[in-house]
């Protein structure tokens, strides 16, 4: 594996592959590496002829009150975790931005509710900085994980909207033993938070198990589990606009970000009749 920090040499290099025609899979991240990241990496592992994950804390997707300065970083950690994976290329930009840039990238509508609501501006953040990374990366196929599900849905309408001819594939949640979402932040919870946190996937799973027909006596099924400091939204929605749905009729996705102390937690499941 080699780790590339000059965005020169990286899109050097991925003109180069793109011209003799290779499969170039792509994993996007901000790093402090669990099984869920590398679980996206061994699955495109599968899919592509070279590998590239990257690695980088994007400034343009936090607003001034988050986490960006105590954002958990561990870079030598993380580069041992993508070799194990079968990366090829560990891309760690130290500038990806160049001093006169000037371009923001908003998908509108899907992102107006839920995170969008929440985090005004994140997701222009997220769509920006993934717009530079596939032009200097050139991709033909980029996983990203069904964890941040609205994230995942608003960079598939990107690509779509803006023919960039690379293949958005969704990667699988993955939890950890006692069924909470894996995240970098959920190194920010305390033991107790981390105990009542375990409320969230409990709520969601209790609206998959339900047989209630309608979105509103679901989420009133999983308010009854969900034990939680605040409760940003609960709610059922399109797995393709993020609309609200009401009638669970057709596979629909229930998604959920509560707070825990100071921590945001995201979390979701597919649901259905
Ligand atoms: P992040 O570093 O948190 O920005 O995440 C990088 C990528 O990993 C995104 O596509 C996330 O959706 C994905 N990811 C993060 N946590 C998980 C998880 N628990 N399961 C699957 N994918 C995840």
């Amino acid at each position: 594996m080699d780790i590339i920090r000059s965005v020169d040499t990286m899109h050097a290099l991925a003109l180069g592959w793109r011209a003799r025609g290779k499969k170039v899979g792509f994993v996007p991240t901000m790093g402090y590496l669990h099984r869920g990241h590398t679980t996206l990496i061994e699955l495109m592992r599968q899919r592509c002829e070279i590998l590239i994950v990257s690695i980088y804390v994007n400034p343009l997707q936090f607003a001034p009150t988050e986490d960006l300065g105590r954002y958990p970083r561990d870079p030598e950690g993380d580069a041992k975790k993508c070799e194990a994976a079968g990366c090829d290329i560990l891309f760690m930009p130290e500038n990806l931005y160049p001093p006169d840039f000037r371009t923001t990238v908003n998908v509108s509508q899907i992102t107006a509710r839920w995170e969008g609501a929440a985090r005004p501006e994140h997701f222009q953040g997220v769509a920006t900085v993934v717009c530079r990374l596939f032009g200097l990366v050139q991709p033909t196929a980029a996983m990203f994980g069904e964890k941040d599900y609205q994230q995942f849905a608003v960079l598939k309408s990107m690509a779509h909207d803006l023919a960039m001819g690379i293949e958005i594939v969704p990667g699988p949640l993955v939890r950890d033993h006692d069924g909470l979402a894996l995240s970098s932040r959920n190194v920010y919870l305390s033991g107790e938070e981390r105990r009542r946190a375990l409320s969230l996937h409990r709520a969601l799973f209790a609206m998959r198990e339900s047989r209630a027909p309608t979105a509103t006596e679901r989420i009133a099924e999983g308010r009854a589990i969900l034990d939680c400091d605040g409760l940003d939204y609960l709610a059922v929605v399109h797995p393709d606009t993020l609309d609200p749905v009401e009638q669970i009729d057709r596979p629909l996705r229930a998604i959920a970000t509560a707070r825990y102390g100071k921590t945001r937690l995201l979390d979701n499941v597919a649901i259905g009749p």
